[in-house]
């Protein structure tokens, strides 16, 4: 079993979802978090729920949204005060935006989802790769989607955007591999979290659960994925256990991006 005991984990997004479920998974393998969102409320309730699973585990809470690059900055320079440096980085915050098709898609939602899944993740490759420099390597796991390896119906930000995330993650791989950097994505399909459960709002506003249902059905699986999964794939990406893996992204979807 891999152990994080002694390093630091930065997670953003960390308050909720995949953020929140890849933070239980790694302070139970002894990492220390920083943990980041613009939500301060979930920020604290997500850091009393991990603190109760692993209390060993030393956790700070920076509230910032990604898309401000001086808050991302503040929250690398408050994770190097606090705990030294930075071992591994999960640049995991993001949103769905609203589903339309192109044509009709709100130039505001357009440009926030832009802002905040692209240029909140280069922002935060930006400012944690020199601590990780610095220190002569690390780990980085980016979060695309299958959004970002496949077009989605009425979904042309959110896909521009990640498949942007996959872009920079192959960039980051060849510019700083060299320095011990090692910097992945994931890819993953419906997972069942807030944002997921919001958009099978947006499908089926009357009945979501039956649109979840007939999503499933569509999965070689024939299920969701569960946040628990995805976490359990991160922590080994960032890992000592993870070697020479380096520009992939990896989907986390049952095998549907496969399908035809
Ligand atoms: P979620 O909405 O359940 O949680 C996202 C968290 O990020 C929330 O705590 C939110 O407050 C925070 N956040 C959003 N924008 C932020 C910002 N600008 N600054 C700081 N914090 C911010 O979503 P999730 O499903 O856990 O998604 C997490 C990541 O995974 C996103 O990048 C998403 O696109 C990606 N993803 C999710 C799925 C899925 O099935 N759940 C599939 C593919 C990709």
């Amino acid at each position: 079993m891999s152990t994080f005991q002694g390093k630091t984990v930065i997670v953003t997004g960390g308050a909720m979802g995949l953020g929140l479920a890849a933070s239980k998974v790694l302070a139970q393998k002894g990492a220390n978090l920083a943990l980041v969102d613009y939500n301060e409320d979930a920020l604290n309730k997500a850091k009393a729920e991990i603190a109760g699973l692993a209390p060993n585990s030393k956790i700070i809470t920076v509230v910032a949204d990604v898309s401000n690059e001086e808050a991302v900055k503040n929250y690398v320079d408050t994770t190097v005060a606090e705990f030294g440096t930075i071992d591994g980085f999960y640049n995991n915050a993001g949103i769905e935006g609203k589903q339309a098709p192109l044509v009709d898609y709100d130039l505001e939602v357009f440009k926030k989802v832009i802002d905040i899944n692209l240029m909140g993740v280069y922002y935060g490759l930006k400012h944690v790769i020199p601590v990780m420099q610095k220190k002569g390597g690390g780990k980085i796991v980016n979060v695309a989607s299958v959004g970002g390896i496949r077009g989605v119906i009425n979904q042309m930000p959110y896909v521009a955007s990640k498949h942007a995330v996959s872009g920079m993650t192959k960039n980051a791989a060849i510019e700083y591999g060299k320095d011990g950097i090692y910097t992945n994505a994931i890819a993953p399909g419906a997972i069942l979290t807030p944002m997921v459960a919001e958009a099978f709002k947006q499908v089926n506003p009357a009945d979501p659960k039956a649109a979840e249902a007939e999503y499933a059905q569509r999965n070689p699986t024939r299920k969701l994925g569960d946040p628990k999964d995805v976490g359990n794939l991160v922590a080994f990406l960032l890992s000592d256990e993870c070697q020479y893996v380096n520009g992939q992204t990896i989907a986390i979807d049952g095998g549907e991006s496969n399908l035809y």
